[in-house]
């Protein structure tokens, strides 16, 4: 791997200490940290070196997915890479300061200019931050480049275009790593190549066969300390536009046999290119708004979302949304996907279920059945990782009856690595392939774009929950349309 220096913003802040320094540590075991590398952390506050170091340890020790062992030499090892600078993201002397160091470490460690540049900051600072690395020339050195940033980008198509713009003026855009941690998630990863890894899967995924594609991400949480940036945002915003989103392309970005060298990327915009759009007026027929009102949680009685601190008590923010869309693709054409992503639900669970037609002779259900007499293929991704076959066979015992039959195709595996080491590892290799690339970014707004503006219109009416169910009824009355159930069970 390339020499490089780390540049990250926002070093003293919570997702550094929660999820980066914890990602890095488990590359540096597992030997997938570039053989020369630095770190320079970057934030407002005045902190020496070593008390930068003995934070960066805190946070491992606390936060890490792998214990870490009382081997004082390589806990030593790792931190002696990390360097720290103070700087305000608005002030240009401190990025001049920021290059000097920059290149003394360059050159005390004798690194070939190689600078990945990440931003855990807010959204607002992307852009000041991307134009003061240009003007300062600390990313003109004689090595590559390349910029780490995580969501929002943007908040609405507009919006969104006129971020990228901006960054494009100092990054192009083989040079920005756009992180959507749904798509380090080990299960992600897989999911495009899961109709290619089985025998048993190819013969089955024919589109005749699928009766329909649901996408699950529940919550129990509510909106936590986030109430500020939430009720601005919503679910549409804050999950569906970018998470929900990135999943279905990842399942839909299947290939017909003997295209298979067509990059992931490729095929991940062909799919979200065929969603058929909607426009403001047909929102209300394919998409349910939610809200979540009081109720019990797992046993914890809990308020609605309007009397939660900080949220505006009049607030008509979505914390669930459930929509039907449709892909005009030859493969997928008339096999609805389903999606919905909601706070205070009954249960975490991020799961996709792939639904299979009944097969003519297939015993119908019967009311004690509820339904699951299905043919289904479940792919968990969170907060399990699982993949099961369900179905239904013959009790050679009892003829007529038939009995549920669940295969499992993967069994958890104990050892997972997080999705921001897959994806921190991925950045400095230079591996974009499970990243969001702009065109499906841009592509994922111009399909919410009508219904953030249906929302904001009230064309599509709020439906309240209670805390602790499964969303609201007409998230079942969407699928019931079409003669589909969600599946929630376990
Ligand atoms: P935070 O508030 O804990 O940290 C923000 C960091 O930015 C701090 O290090 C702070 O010093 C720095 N900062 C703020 N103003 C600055 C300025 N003027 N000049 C220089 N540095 C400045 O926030 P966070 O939770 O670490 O989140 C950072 C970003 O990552 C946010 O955009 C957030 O939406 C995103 N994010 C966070 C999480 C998470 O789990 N915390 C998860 C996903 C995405």
């Amino acid at each position: 791997m390339e020499p490089t220096t780390f540049v990250l913003f926002g070093a003293t802040g919570d997702l550094a200490k929660r999820k980066i320094y914890p990602a890095l540590y488990n590359l540096f075991l597992d030997g997938k940290l570039p053989p020369s590398f630095a770190l320079i952390g970057l934030g407002r506050r005045e902190l020496s070196d070593e008390t930068f170091r003995g934070n960066v340890e805190r946070s491992i020790r606390t936060f890490s997915r792998r214990k870490v062992q009382d081997d004082a030499a390589a806990v030593e090892r790792f931190l002696d890479a990390f360097r720290y600078c103070v700087l305000d993201v608005g002030r240009k002397d401190d990025y001049r300061k920021l290059l000097d160091m920059i290149e003394s470490r360059e050159q005390e460690l004798r690194l070939t200019p190689n600078r990945l540049f990440y931003l855990s900051v807010g959204p607002e600072f992307f852009e000041p931050i991307a134009a003061n690395i240009q003007e300062s020339g600390l990313g003109s050195a004689d090595g590559w480049k390349r910029l780490v940033i995580e969501k929002p980008f943007g908040r609405d198509l507009p919006s969104a275009r006129d971020l990228n713009r901006k960054l494009n003026q100092a990054f192009a855009e083989h040079e920005i790593f756009r992180i959507d941690h749904y798509l380090g998630k080990p299960m992600v990863q897989k999911l495009e190549a899961l109709p290619r890894s089985h025998p048993a899967f190819q013969a089955l995924w024919t589109g005749r066969r699928i009766a329909s594609v649901q996408i699950t991400a529940a919550e129990t949480v509510g909106v936590e300390e986030r109430a500020g940036y939430y009720d601005h945002s919503g679910a549409i915003r804050d999950m569906f536009q970018n998470h929900m989103l990135q999943l279905l392309m990842m399942l839909a970005a299947h290939l017909p046999a003997g295209q298979a060298d067509e990059k992931a990327g490729v095929r991940k915009k062909k799919a979200v290119q065929a969603l058929r759009p909607l426009t403001k007026e047909e929102a209300k027929a394919h998409v349910v708004r939610g809200q979540y009102a009081a109720g019990t949680v797992q046993g914890t009685p809990v308020v609605g979302y309007t009397a939660e601190p900080g949220i505006d008590a009049e607030s008509a923010n979505d914390t669930f949304i459930a929509a039907r869309l449709l892909l005009d693709d030859p493969f997928w054409r008339g096999v609805p996907f389903y999606i919905r992503t909601g706070k205070r639900m009954s249960g975490k669970s991020t799961r996709i279920v792939v639904e299979f037609e009944r097969l003519p002779g297939q015993p119908l259900p019967t009311a004690e059945d509820e339904g699951a007499a299905h043919d289904l293929l479940v792919v968990d991704i969170g907060p399990e990782e699982g993949i099961t076959l369900r179905s239904k066979a013959n009790d050679p015992r009892r003829s007529a009856a038939s009995e549920p039959i669940r295969i499992d195709l993967q069994a958890n595996p104990d050892d997972v690595p997080e999705a921001y080491e897959n994806l921190i590892g991925d950045a400095l290799r230079g591996d974009a392939t499970f990243f969001a690339h702009w065109d499906e970014v841009e592509w994922s707004w111009a399909w919410v774009q009508p219904i953030l503006e249906a929302f904001a219109d009230n064309l599509v009416p709020l439906r309240l929950y209670a805390a602790g169910s499964e969303g609201p009824a007409e998230s079942d009355a969407l699928l019931a349309e079409n003669g589909h159930r969600w599946w929630s069970d376990s």
